[in-house]
């Protein structure tokens, strides 16, 4: 579990809003801007997302499976097909498969076996209902837990996202104050809605969208087999232990500083805190028997927990966990399982009208749960080495010019300076993919067995985990699999990884120019880069320890144009009356911002002293925003953008562009934008 990751851009919150839509043809495969992407009847300076995404808008609607369509979605699409074609090949029953190809294809054959999966309705989920039929008293309920964490119940199916969570997490993390070492952890869990708020805000909409989840509980209770007025009950109890369970969370902007999620203490503390839970029994079944030490990540959670524990009738319980069992594994039942899903999940929460192609279901968790078996097969395809001579030359030009940046900071005293030029030169690179594959050979996956395979390599990975406890640490683990189309940053690791996936176009084309790969991928190496200066990643030394590095007064100076930032992205609107949450998002706009500008100083610093010609009528300068822009032109549900801005540190599309543009002198000197004009914010934030 590690929790300080930084990625790119969101991992779609519930499986199938990741897939899908039709094939991407329209993804420029070109050299530069894409001049019919663009509305050039707006000003770019009122409004320059709109002058350089508006033609893409309007001729990209959201395909019905989705929730929102992006560039990024068009490459995902592309790596889909790859991926695709790939396990249609692997899932033959040939002689010549290779052993990791044999298991990749095997799990995606058992995965398309639509009517066999049919046909044995919820009998992959008989043995765990049967576990929790059998407790009888509240002291049994911890070992209970335990087995169904130890089965992966826990594990997400597919994507970067946390996955579902029964009553908590646990796992391990490197210790945050000893980056040489892993440590256990224990963290807050036990929802299924996105996020406390959903469970605990009164509002019209808030309400609404509780009422159609319980709705949603009780017909899973009901394809369970309880009769209504059992299921509706049943139903009550799930979210009576649910709201509990929101009410001792941290809300996700407190979660946001690592010293609030970092309470490193001795087992029997943990037991003084929760005394109700079994943890003897818990860690022995979770092979973590003889831990002595760990961080509880949120103490008033486990405290909260055990007073519920106290409080709440055993049977609610039982159904609460009925549920969580059946929510983990609805995606791998029959029809009117994943249907159900489906429409609370991703079409209530997230807009989607329609459920995804099943290929496209089964390849995202094969990537999800066999991702560095099936990234084998895929880099061979799609990762040329070229992609990772010229992606580092641009990485080693982006951290010349952050230090650059850093060595001309006005606010910043020279030992702050000094402290975080070493924490620069201490970043590593990860491209394209690891440098040892993850053997999965104890994964044993069976053609006609699709929820027994799922559950395998789920109880594998709790397992992986689990074993790092107490042992050196991997440096050179990834936290992505090679096909994803993101990038991100570790901050307890300093190092920033860039998946085969995203060194494609619109973020990267061998055949495109500087000025458009460096407002490409350029921007996002300097985004990934200045995350390890963010908010939360300026807490952390080169080594990756959580360490006070700054002078007071240097921490004061960014905490103002942080403040800036803060204020400036909480100022615009999601939909309706929904703001982003400024504070949420700091880190990635601090990103943005910082990014686009060193990638902006690295392409000068290409370039000087050569002469750029126009191309297309456009400078060189004008081609590196308008290339930036375009790479993340998007559309969103309402439903979508909802979600996103109460649940993604990231902000929406639109922000990531005109926020960022407008606090830049640099664009609104490339389009001669007057003071006054709407990208021309009087009050220009800038923290590096
Ligand atoms: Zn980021």
């Amino acid at each position: 579990m590690r929790l300080k990751i930084q990625s790119l851009v969101v991992a779609a919150f519930a499986l199938s809003v990741l897939g899908a839509g039709p094939a991407a043809g329209d993804t420029p495969t070109g050299h530069g801007v894409d001049v019919a992407a663009m509305d050039k009847s707006v000003d770019p300076c009122t409004d320059f997302y709109q002058f350089a995404c508006g033609g893409w808008k309007k001729t990209n609607p959201i395909p019905p499976d989705r929730g929102s369509w992006g560039r990024g979605s068009q490459l995902d699409e592309r790596n889909l097909a790859v991926l695709h074609d790939i396990l249609e090949k692997l899932s033959a029953q040939t002689a010549s498969r290779t052993p990791v190809e044999t298991q990749i294809g095997d799990f995606y054959a058992a995965c398309m076996d639509e009517p066999g999966i049919e046909k044995l309705d919820i009998q992959p989920l008989k043995a765990d209902l049967a576990r929790i039929q059998a407790i009888d008293s509240t002291k049994k309920l911890a070992a209970a837990i335990a087995g169904l964490h130890v089965a992966g119940v826990n594990q997400p199916l597919s994507g970067f996202s946390a996955g579902p969570s029964l009553l908590f997490r646990f796992g391990s993390e490197q210790d945050f104050k000893d980056a040489t070492s892993v440590i256990a952890v224990v963290d807050q869990g036990g929802i299924a809605l996105p996020d406390r708020d959903y469970y605990l805000k009164d509002d019209p909409k808030s309400t609404e969208t509780r009422d159609r989840y319980r709705d949603h509980v009780r017909k899973t209770f009901g394809l369970l087999g309880d009769a209504p007025d059992k299921a509706a009950k049943a139903a009550d109890h799930v979210l009576a232990v649910e709201t509990a369970l929101a009410k001792n969370s941290m809300d996700r902007v407190a979660r946001r500083d690592p010293l609030n999620i970092y309470h490193k203490m001795a087992r029997k503390d943990l037991a003084a805190l929760a005394p109700s839970f079994d943890w003897g029994s818990y860690f022995a079944t979770m092979g973590a028997g003889t831990i002595t030490s760990l961080d509880v990540s949120v103490p008033d959670f486990m405290k909260g927990m055990d007073a519920l524990i106290k409080s709440q009738p055993l049977g609610d319980w039982k159904d609460y966990l009925r549920w969580q069992v059946a929510r983990a594994a609805s995606p791998l039942l029959g029809k009117a399982f994943v249907e159900a899903d489906f429409d609370f999940f991703n079409r209530t929460l997230a807009g989607a009208k329609e459920l995804s192609p099943r290929w496209k279901r089964c390849v995202q968790m094969t990537d999800g749960l066999l991702g560095e078996a099936l990234g084998q097969p895929y880099v061979e395809r799609a990762f040329g080495a070229q992609g990772k001579a010229r992606t580092l030359a641009m990485v080693a030009a982006l951290e010349k010019a952050l230090r650059r940046d850093i060595e001309g900071l006005p606010w910043m005293t020279d030992a702050t300076k000094k402290a975080a030029l070493v924490k620069l030169d201490g970043i590593k690179n990860k491209i394209g993919y690891p440098d040892a594959w993850r053997d999965y050979s104890k994964v044993r996956v069976a053609r006609t067995d699709f929820a027994g395979n799922v559950s395998r390599a789920r109880a594998f990975e709790v397992a992986r985990q689990i074993a790092k406890i107490g042992k050196p640490l991997d440096r050179g683990e990834w936290a992505m699999t090679p096909p994803t189309v993101n990038a991100y940053y570790d901050a307890q690791l300093n190092d920033i990884n860039f998946p085969a996936g995203i060194l494609q176009p619109p973020y990267f084309d061998n055949s495109a120019d500087d000025a458009m790969n460096f407002g490409g991928i350029g921007s996002v190496i300097g985004h990934e880069l200045t995350h390890g200066f963010d908010d939360q990643g300026r807490k952390f030394d080169a080594q990756g320890n959580l360490r006070d590095w700054w002078t007071g007064d240097d921490a004061r100076e960014f905490e103002k144009r942080a403040t800036c930032l803060a204020d400036e992205y909480s100022g615009f609107v999601a939909v309706e009356d929904v703001h982003l949450n400024g504070r949420l998002t700091l880190g990635e706009n601090t990103a943005d911002n910082g990014g686009l500008r060193i990638a902006l100083m690295a392409l000068q610093d290409t370039q000087a002293g050569s002469s750029q010609a126009p191309v297309d009528g456009f400078t060189a300068e004008q081609r590196f925003f308008l290339g930036n822009a375009q790479a993340w032109c998007a559309n969103y549900s309402d439903e979508m953008a909802r979600l996103r801005a109460q649940t993604d540190p990231h902000s929406l599309a639109k922000y990531r562009v005109n926020g960022v543009v407008s606090n830049m002198p640099e664009f609104q000197k490339a389009f001669s934008c007057p003071a006054g004009a709407p990208m021309v914010r009087d009050n220009a934030c800038r923290v590096w």
